[in-house]
């Protein structure tokens, strides 16, 4: 699944698969899709599959969204395993995982303000990194200049030492993928952990053994991938499905009308006729078909076993 990488733990015992929405909106299209399909993807292999509400960025989380999301995957024949687990209750996790980064002598502090990057990152040196990746500024500051700016008053995040890694995958949908892993951020200046942290020590510590989500994603999976090496966990697969696009071809999002599960309800749209609209255009149904949610797993089953997997 993953090749040309080391592997330092044992492989997940039992291949579950999930889903990890951050509860900042109301779930669309695009993102059911996702849900839908991870979904589908465990189901058909026989694996558990998890919801995880991604709820560490307290600032922009509202309440009323996890149980709307959760909700909309109910109505559309989703269901899961286990207690929906909640990322704001598993911050001492993140931290052992920082101490061990920080046991390797890989963190340091940067007080670097997003202009200040974006002004660094258009500089020659910076060709070849993902983009909005770190200039590494602070990484190499002497001890003089550290205090200096730890005087002026605003808290620094944390980044790694990446070293500009390359990191090589196969992913299951999108093949072959490269990308060079920049100085990431693991723990931003308030004090939240970031996304790149908290998924991979949920991931592991769920035991997901394969990651099916957006190719949105897919730039952000190298430095995934670092991560679990430098952490010792095992890597889980990875499936990156294609984003949902609206009419004019641009990744669909609010601007583009009745997005949501409610916007469709609005329009006299079942769950079952959102779900198997969603299913024809992954090739799972015929337009104007209803399949039931264990027809689809069935059908999902077939497409895996002939090596069309989506
Ligand atoms: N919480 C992330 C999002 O909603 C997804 C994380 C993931 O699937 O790895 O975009």
């Amino acid at each position: 699944m993953v090749a040309g990488l080391n592997l330092h733990g044992p492989p997940p015992a039992v291949a579950d698969g999930r889903f990890a929405p951050s509860p900042t909106g109301g779930l669309h299209l695009g993102n059911l899709r996702t849900a839908l399909l991870a979904w589908l993807f465990a189901r058909a292999q026989g694996a558990g599959y998890l919801v995880r509400v991604e709820d560490l960025d307290r600032g922009r989380v509202r309440e009323r969204f996890v149980a709307e999301q959760l909700a909309d995957l109910a109505a559309l024949g989703i269901d899961w395993d286990g207690p929906v687990v909640r990322q704001s209750q598993r911050t001492e996790l993140y931290e052992d995982a920082l101490a061990t980064l920080r046991a390797q002598d890989l963190v340091y502090e940067c007080w670097c303000t997003r202009a200040e990057i974006r002004e660094a990152a258009s500089a020659p040196h910076m060709e070849g990194l993902p983009e909005g990746a770190y200039p590494g500024t602070c990484r190499e500051l002497s001890a003089r200049e550290r205090s200096v700016r730890a005087v002026a008053g605003r808290p620094p995040a944390l980044r790694v030492r990446a070293d500009d890694a390359r990191i090589e995958f196969v992913d299951r949908l999108c093949g072959a993928f490269s990308g060079i892993v920049d100085d990431m951020v693991v723990r931003r200046g308030d004090g939240v952990f970031a996304y790149n942290l908290g998924v991979v020590v949920d991931d592991y510590q769920q035991q997901i053994g394969e990651i099916v989500r957006g190719a949105d994603l897919l730039d952000s999976t190298p430095r995934q991938l670092w991560l679990q090496q430098r952490l010792g966990l095992a890597h889980p697969g990875y499936a990156h499905v294609p984003l949902m696009l609206g009419a004019d071809g641009a990744r669909l999002a609010k601007r583009h009308g009745a997005v949501t599960l409610a916007d469709r309800a609005a329009l006299g749209e079942t769950p079952e006729r959102v779900r198997s609209d969603l299913a024809a255009s992954v090739g799972l149904a015929a337009t104007g078909e209803r399949p039931a949610p264990s027809e689809l797993v069935e059908r999902m089953r077939s497409m895996i076993a002939s090596g069309v997997p989506a």
